[in-house]
């Protein structure tokens, strides 16, 4: 495949744009070269600029559940769009998708819309702390929650990749309030909370890590999180901006059973246009502006064009539960390939799987935590990545990110995959 117009394009946008992107996991900087300028996608397929189709496994980071450009949220979006882009008042649209949300996730009475991921958790956080009266938050190391301050301490995602888990600019004033745990490490939590007895606020966490490749929750460790919330009368939240409406209807409340108190939403909710949720028990959300005292506010929030793609995105898996199943089947399905490929290849891997997001690792010790994410060879994943692209596979230009399956992969699309996978690993040590 040739990618010279897409190099060429690259090199102008650099001229104007910090690195040619407006978000760095975009740039192919761990793994080398020059990113792919996209040009339209449909299904499970990318077309770019030099007029290559690339097979998707990034899905926009995940909001593409349906596949791309799927029709039912295309014309919700054209039709909507006729009516008027932004009003800056309310529309009877935010409360349709409102109550629908609510239906779908347990242990959530109301819900607010806002933009992104990172507003989502970062009002999350305002609203722990507003709420319980205390400063300190506690957070995961290899966990990602968007690129507010509070949460540029040890993060996952771009901040990994590019070697700066503690970003500049974040005072100390702030990082002093950000605790630092280890996933999958209750121990981590118990002491740090022995430390700053009556201090945290809340405990934030992906309750399926998904910004260190993807790593679930080792058994009990929610549970255990939940009891620790609950003795020390501290707010659990989950970051569900990845997961949630995706590895169930009901995200991971549902999946394993547990109940936060604040949920964050973002990507799948939005249909693949710019919106982040963030939800709980009336208690709590009655906390924020203007029925409480924590302020929080948004001139596009709630955007017509932006709930309507959300709407007709949340209706379908309402309607078509059995998605996740069906997806679950693929990703299996994708996971035994890889790994009958790599092991024939004797690569040293470890796999990471749950429902839709899976992640392959050069290891041969567990993943389970961003120290072991961590350990696993760069080399091979970067000769991995170009070795799939040459063959039409486009993966995240990271080992530190999952893979999303979308509901529009055919089993052929897998078989051509792992075929892929057969002949990339053929250059691998
Ligand atoms: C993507 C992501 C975010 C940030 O969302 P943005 O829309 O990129 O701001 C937060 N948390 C998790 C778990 C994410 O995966």
């Amino acid at each position: 495949m040739i990618y010279q117009r897409s190099s060429a394009l690259f090199a102008e946008a650099k001229k104007v744009i910090p690195g040619g992107v407006n978000s760095p996991v975009r740039a192919f900087k761990a793994v080398g070269g020059d990113p792919i300028f996209v040009e339209r996608a449909k299904g499970a397929y990318l077309y770019d600029a030099d007029g290559n189709k690339l097979i998707d496994y990034i899905n926009s980071w995940g909001p593409m559940i349906l596949g791309h450009a799927h029709e039912p949220v295309v014309n919700a979006v054209i039709e909507k769009a006729k009516l008027g882009t932004s009003f800056g008042m309310p529309t009877e649209i935010e409360t349709e998708i409102a109550e629908l949300a609510i239906q779908m996730v347990p242990n959530i009475d109301k819900i607010r819309f806002v933009n992104s991921g990172t507003e989502a958790c970062m009002s999350a956080v305002r609203l722990a702390r507003g709420f319980t009266g205390r400063d300190k938050i506690i957070k995961f190391a290899g966990c990602y929650h968007g690129h507010s301050d509070s949460f540029l301490i040890q993060a996952g995602s771009g901040a990994v990749t590019f070697g700066t888990p503690n970003s500049p600019g974040v005072t100390q004033g702030t990082a002093k309030d950000t605790l630092l745990a280890k996933y999958n490490d209750i121990e981590s939590v118990e002491r740090l909370l022995q430390e700053n007895e009556g201090e945290v606020a809340c405990i934030i966490l992906e309750p399926v890590a998904g910004n260190m490749g993807c790593i679930p929750p080792a058994d009990g460790f929610l549970q255990q999180l939940r009891a620790l919330c609950d003795s020390h009368e501290i707010l659990l939240i989950f970051d569900e901006v990845m997961t949630g409406f995706r590895l169930a209807k009901g995200g991971c409340q549902e999946l394993f059973g547990i109940r936060a108190d604040i949920v964050t939403f973002g990507k799948v909710i939005g249909g693949g246009l710019p919106v982040g949720a963030f939800a709980a028990r009336n208690e709590i959300m009655d906390y924020l502006a203007p029925l409480g005292p924590v302020y929080q506010a948004g001139t596009l929030s709630g955007n017509p064009l932006a709930m309507a793609a959300g709407l007709a995105m949340l209706r379908e898996l309402n309607d078509r539960s059995e998605i996740f199943s069906s997806l679950q089947e693929k990703t299996a399905y994708l996971h035994k390939g890889i790994s009958r490929e790599l092991s024939r290849a004797s690569i040293a891997h470890t796999i990471n799987r749950l429902g839709s997001m899976i992640s392959v690792h050069f290891s041969d010790m567990p993943v389970a935590d961003f120290d072991s994410a961590a350990a696993a060879s760069n080399e091979n994943f970067n000769r991995f990545f170009h070795g799939l692209l040459k063959e039409g596979i486009y993966i995240a230009p990271s080992a530190f990110e999952t893979w999303f399956l979308c509901d529009a992969l055919s089993y052929d699309d897998l078989d051509m995959t792992i075929k892929a996978v057969g002949t990339a690993a053929t250059k691998l040590k």
